[in-house]
Formats: structure tokens, sequence, C-alpha cells
């Protein structure tokens, strides 16, 4: 058996390994340096053209490209028109601002279940939690995974219930060979870099629906219009009128983000491709390993995985997670946990929401590990991660 690291032996690899990080080239930093040449640097043709063809891409009818995937959220809860009183039910095993999108507006966020296997939300626990008061589902294709949108679709439809797809993670994902971004009424995205595509930051949001498309240009543009068909006031006097007709915020995006966004997007299907690549050689890898769970596929999902997880069999090893984690971080291979259950967390306690709320997602989340993924990885680096992962269940196996 080989020495852990940790223990004083060799590493597997000498340079550190992080689970996720963006794939930059020459020809983005060129788009962002022509676009910084240009007239405009803030909302301009970039910001436009991104637009267009992020629609295109995903099959939606509309895109609004903004600031960040948290203001996609905030804008998509206000187009909802989720306020004070209202209830909206989320997973807890995400990143906080799914569920934090619903107190911007003054509405509570309420916690569904997660199936245990493909951890994504359970539509069975959302039924459960349905209340006279709720008036909106933010689902999350949690790690690139759609959820089970048939059974969601006929919840929402059943109970009049807008649809909110947090696709943060799931870009280029395909449900039933439709792309994620055209199915539910919104569809939120985000550009942080270690998400599929970048622009250092930047979101997005896709609907067909020309209402809640108007609301979501207003919602993050100070909800001022230069559209004299939306004008109710006064008459228009000039070109320089316009009016602000509802609240909105500032969540602009630059023209020179959305020239890198524009740039990172040709390359979407080759990163997809060789994210499924590594996945492939993940699962093969892991499939028949005691010790580890891997995550299960629904097989309406053709998945982009944004994050791969292992699950660890902990009653199959000698170790706690946290004891696996740092063998991990010794072998140079810095692993990640994808999340902390939301409603843990000190701020959400105050609020009045208690532990054991969804024991599925508090059980995963004790065995929960990302290990790396992204498309820049070498397939040595791959293979490292796998004798790693291999190395570490090895020495603590039961
Ligand atoms: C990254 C992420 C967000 C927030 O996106 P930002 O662009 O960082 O604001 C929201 N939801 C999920 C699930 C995410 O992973």
């Amino acid at each position: 058996m080989e020495k852990l690291a940790i223990n004083g032996g060799e590493p597997v690899r000498k340079e550190k390994i992080f689970y996720g990080r963006q794939w930059i080239e020459e020809d983005d930093v060129q788009a962002v340096s022509d676009t910084l040449r240009s007239n405009y640097i803030t909302c301009g043709p970039k910001v436009s053209e991104f637009e267009k063809r992020l629609a295109e891409y995903t099959g939606a009818k509309y895109a609004v490209a903004l600031s960040n995937g948290t203001a996609a959220l905030h804008c998509a809860c206000i187009a909802a028109g989720i306020g004070p009183g209202d209830e909206v039910i989320t997973t807890p095993i995400t990143f906080a601002a799914s569920a934090n999108c619903a107190l911007y507006c003054g509405a509570r966020p309420v916690f569904a279940d997660i199936n245990p296997e493909t951890y994504n939300i359970d539509p069975k626990s959302i039924r459960e939690k349905i209340t006279d008061k709720t008036k909106a589902i933010v689902a999350v294709d949690f790690t690139g995974q759609a959820v089970e949108y048939d059974e969601i679709r006929k919840i929402c439809d059943e109970f009049n219930l807008i649809l909110i797809e947090d696709a943060a993670h799931s870009l280029a994902t395909s449900y039933n060979g439709k792309k994620i971004g055209s199915l539910a009424d919104m569809t939120t995205f985000s550009f942080h870099p270690v998400k599929t595509i970048t622009g250092g930051e930047g979101g997005a949001i896709t609907t067909n629906d020309d209402e809640l498309y108007k609301r979501l240009v207003l919602a993050h543009i100070h909800g001022i219009t230069h559209d004299e068909s939306l004008m109710e006031g006064a008459p228009h006097e000039g070109i320089w009128y316009y009016e602000q007709i509802s609240l909105g915020f500032n969540y602009r995006i630059t023209d020179f983000q959305a020239a890198l966004l524009l740039s990172q997007l040709k390359k979407l299907d080759s990163f997809a491709a060789r994210r499924k690549e590594i996945v492939k050689r993940y699962n093969e890898a892991f499939k028949d390993l005691e010790g580890i769970i891997i995550q299960k596929e629904i097989p309406q999902s053709d998945t982009c995985r944004h994050l791969y997880i292992i699950r660890l069999d902990l009653d199959k090893l000698t170790c706690t997670r946290r004891q696996f984690f740092d063998a991990m971080s010794a072998e140079n291979v810095q692993c990640q946990i994808h999340y902390i259950p939301v409603y843990w967390f000190p701020f959400y306690q105050h609020m009045g929401y208690e532990k054991g709320l969804c024991p599925n997602a508090e059980e995963i989340y004790k065995g929960i590990m990302s290990i790396p993924l992204y498309p820049r990885m070498t397939d040595e680096d791959v293979e490292d991660v796998i004798h790693a992962v291999k190395k570490v269940v090895e020495n603590y196996k039961r």
C-alpha cells in the first residue's frame, strides 16, 4: 500500500490541482482588449450580441445578460411578482443565492428535500411543502444534471406556480433533447470563473414569455424605459426622454465582459465535450470502488457536469470526511464541498429554520466531496485525481 502524503509519503502530484477553474486563451484576451478600445465599455453592441447568441444556443425566445447569477435570480423573482407574504420553494443543497433571492423580495424561502441518489430537489417533497402562499419554485440543476422537469412542471401547472430554473451549473445540459434555458418560465445562468463559461463575473436570464421579458429588462436597469409603447406619463418631448415605470436595480454587465462571454460561448460545445469525457472516465474508475458512491443520472438528462461529486460511504471507511478531505489536499488534490445545507447558516438559523428540516440533504452533506473537474484538465491530471482517490480509499478501507 502506498503511504499517504498526510502521513509523510510522496504526494500523488507535485502541483496542486483545484476543483474548478476558467480557461482563458489569447483569442479571449483579444476580444476583451478590442472592446476596451471601442466606443462602448458598458452596455453596448457586445451585450446585445451575446443576448442574441445565448438565446439561440438555449433555444429560448429571449435572453437578458446582467452582472451576475445572483442578480439574475433577483430579477427573476421580481418579474415573477414575488413579494412579502409569498413562499418560494427551493433546495437546501445549493449556493445560498438560490434561496436569498426570495428574501430580497420579502418572501420566505421554503426548503424541499432532495432525492438521495440524484441529489436534486425531490418533486414529492415539493408537493408536501406547498401551501396557499407558495408562489414559485426555484429548481436548481445541481452539478449540471437537469431536475425532474416534467414532474415539477406538472406541479407548477396544478398549483399555478412560476418555475424559475437556477441553471448556474447546467449550461449545455439538455432535458429530453431540449437545451436548458428553454424549459422553465425563466432560467438563470452564472458566468463566474468556475462555471462552464465565464465573463469574470456575469449572469443571464432566458425566457419564452413576452411579459416576463419586459419585466426582466426593466428590473435590471432601474425600471427605466426608452420604449414609447411602455411609457405612461408626460408626452414624448424629445429623444432624451425616458421614464421610470417600476423599481429596478443597476445590474448591468459591461461590453468587455460580454465580449469575453461571446468568445467563450464559441467554445462551449468543446468545453462540454471535454467535461463529459472526464466524467465518463471518473464514472468508470469509481463505479465499483468500495467506499465511494457516485451520483445517479436520470435518463432524461444529457448532462454537462459542472461538478463531479464523490460521496463517501463512511460505513466502509475508517476515516471521517474531514480526514479524507485533508488526505486529498496533502496529495495536492484540492477538493471542495458543495454545499452546506443553506438553512444551517447562522443567518437562516436566526430566522427560525431548524436543523432536521430536510433529512436526506443533511445525510448526503456528511459524505459529499467535489473533486476537480474543468475542461482544461489534461488526461494526466484526471489520472492523478483518480490515483489520489483510490490511494486514500485504500488506506482508509475498513
Ligand atoms: C454560482 C451560483 C449562483 C450565483 O451566481 P453568481 O454569478 O456567483 O452570483 C447561484 N446559484 C448557484 C447554484 C450557483 O452555483
